[in-house]
């Protein structure tokens, strides 16, 4: 199974970045989304991204050229899939949105295409049935600055192929992933598996007042020789996921510490527009 054509379906914060990373590495992609005007966008954020790749890459004028030259564009779906060998699925994360889409793309691709979603929360189980194909598709994970954080989680769901999820990790890997398989479904990947829970636990600490932010942050780099604490890994992701997760398990679970962490988030934080790095401030000041 080899791919020579992918479609990256959604153009927003991970699915641009994709199609670029992917494309950088010699396939020929193209990019739908919903409109005329968000690909217009997509096509400038692709300027800053290959500045970045020059910075962080040492990627040079020609492999940068021959980049743009492997992207096409398009708000039709059917055009976006008519000779797709993988399709990566970045749109929103809401199942509603997610499950549409697949109606509308199982109606359109050819029976080679292989779906793949990018999906943070959500398990590939929920829609492999609205595919059509449930036998090739399964969740591909990529993260935020996917060229300098390289991880690409791949995970079935018990009715994919085993052939295909074996070429979705030679994929992964021949665009310069490391590729992470996964044996079986597990709600968060690897990755927050691991540190929604660490991070979870440093704001009990906080809202608590067990101890400040800079010293749970120095608690974990001196023990642990990591380069940054939950506090600086939470400015970093942004405060706002921070607060949505929290709110999510207050509701779920009402508990009481969950319930203060969320107005605390809120008071200090979201209410003050000091979402993390991207904003200047956040538990810390950037
Ligand atoms: P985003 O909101 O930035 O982008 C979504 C894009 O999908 C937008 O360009 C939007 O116009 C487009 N879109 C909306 N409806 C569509 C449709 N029906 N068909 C095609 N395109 C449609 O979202 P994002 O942050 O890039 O997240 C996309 C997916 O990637 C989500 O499943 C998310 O969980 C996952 N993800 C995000 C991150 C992250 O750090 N942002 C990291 C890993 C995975």
């Amino acid at each position: 199974m080899k791919f020579t054509n992918v479609t990256i379906a959604g153009s927003g914060v991970l699915g641009y970045q994709i199609a670029f990373q992917t494309a950088f590495h010699g396939y020929q992609v193209t990019v739908y989304d919903i409109n005329e005007e968000v690909l217009e966008k997509a096509k400038s954020k692709f300027e800053i991204l290959a500045k970045a790749f020059q910075k962080d890459l040492h990627a040079t004028d020609e492999q940068l050229e021959a980049t743009f030259k492997r992207l096409l564009y398009t708000s039709d779906l059917a055009q976006a899939v008519q000779d797709s060998d993988l399709l990566i699925e970045a749109v929103p994360e809401n199942p509603a949105i997610k499950i549409a889409f697949y109606e509308e793309l199982a109606k359109v691709a050819p029976e080679k295409t292989i779906f793949a979603t990018n999906s943070s929360t959500l398990l590939p189980s929920q829609f492999a049935q609205d595919t059509g194909r449930p036998q090739k598709f399964l969740a591909l994970h990529f993260a935020n600055e996917i060229w300098k954080h390289n991880t690409a989680e791949i995970m079935g769901h018990p009715g994919t192929d085993p052939q295909v999820f074996g070429a979705v990790v030679e994929f992964a890997k021949s665009i310069g992933m490391v590729a992470l398989p996964l044996h079986k479904e597990q709600a968060g990947y690897i990755v927050n598996s691991l540190l929604v829970p660490l991070l979870s636990a440093a704001t009990d600490l906080l809202v608590n007042e067990v101890a400040d932010v800079e010293t749970i942050d120095k608690t974990w780099m001196v023990a642990t020789g990591a380069p940054t604490g939950p506090f600086g890994i939470l400015d970093i992701v942004g405060i706002t996921t921070a607060y949505n997760i929290n709110k999510m398990s207050a509701e779920a679970t009402e508990d009481p510490i969950k319930i203060k962490t969320v107005a605390y988030l809120k008071e200090h934080f979201i209410d003050k527009n000091k979402l993390g790095v991207a904003t200047g401030e956040g538990f810390y000041t950037y």
